[in-house]
């Protein structure tokens, strides 16, 4: 499979610039030989520029957990896409669950949002999933396919390269609960699937589609050895460097064992 894996960890709101610090310091010896993977932090925006000074020289990517869609202007609080590229971020997430459930953040926001990401040459990566509610209704691939939808509208097959979905059940988020591997599979299928409608298979192919949802270094080798399954989005277990680094360990096993 020539889809790079991608081993993401979203820290949320947590760590200052010094207990980042910290982090990198103890994590990035422990993933410096894993050149099979791509393994990418996502801390808050406070420690970006610190971190982004203390990756260089090492294969670790940075990332943003969120940014407005638009470049500059009256928008208090607010960060764009200039900013983090500016701080030496290479990735953003855009319509992360809690964006959408804490902040409101809806799909035609999450679209703008990933637009200006674009534009700033960044690259978004689209996260998607549905709600227990929905699930148990049997909703989950209506639910997928209007967050791909919008999230994706105008878009053409070119800009699918500089795209990374990540499929993160809302249950499964912060919860302990993981999609099975068969609950996993199914749905990231019917991403590609929906892809390769959208825009065409070799498309599709060339996805990198994630899981995110209570991933753990006792789960990931087996969400990572799916065949749809390009990597994870781990939230609580990328704040821990000795957890977070057994889960890149284990994409590479997995990637060494292909
Ligand atoms: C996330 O924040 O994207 C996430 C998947 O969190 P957790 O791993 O804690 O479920």
């Amino acid at each position: 499979m020539s889809r790079r894996r991608l081993i993401a960890g979203n820290w949320k709101m947590n760590k200052t610039p010094q207990e980042t610090a910290a982090f990198v310091e103890d994590f990035a010896p422990r993933v410096a030989s894993f050149f099979e993977i791509e393994v990418l932090l996502i801390p808050p925006y406070t420690s970006l520029e610190p971190a982004s000074r203390q990756l260089v020289g090492t294969s670790i990517a940075l990332g943003a957990q969120d940014l407005h869609s638009e470049p500059s202007g009256a928008y208090t609080g607010a960060i764009s896409a200039q900013m983090l590229a500016a701080c030496g971020c290479r990735y953003v997430l855009v319509g992360h669950s809690e964006r959408r459930h804490v902040f409101g953040d809806d799909d035609a926001t999450v679209r703008r949002k990933l637009g200006s990401a674009l534009d700033g040459r960044l690259l978004p990566i689209l996260c998607i999933g549905e709600t227990i509610d929905e699930r148990r209704g049997g909703a989950t691939p209506e639910i997928l396919t209007r967050q791909l939808t919008v999230g994706l509208d105008g878009l053409d097959a070119g800009a699918m390269k500089s795209i990374v979905v990540a499929y993160e059940p809302v249950w499964a988020i912060g919860t302990g609960e993981t999609a099975t591997p068969e609950q996993a599979q199914e749905a990231i299928a019917g991403i590609r699937a929906w892809l390769s409608g959208r825009f065409d298979e070799p498309t599709a192919g060339r996805a990198r589609i994630l899981y995110g949802g209570s991933v753990k270094p006792g789960n990931a080798a087996e969400l990572m050895r799916l065949p749809d399954v390009d990597g994870v989005l781990v939230g609580g277990a990328s704040l821990d460097p000795e957890a977070f680094a057994a889960i890149a360990q284990a994409g590479r096993s997995v990637v060494e064992s292909e």
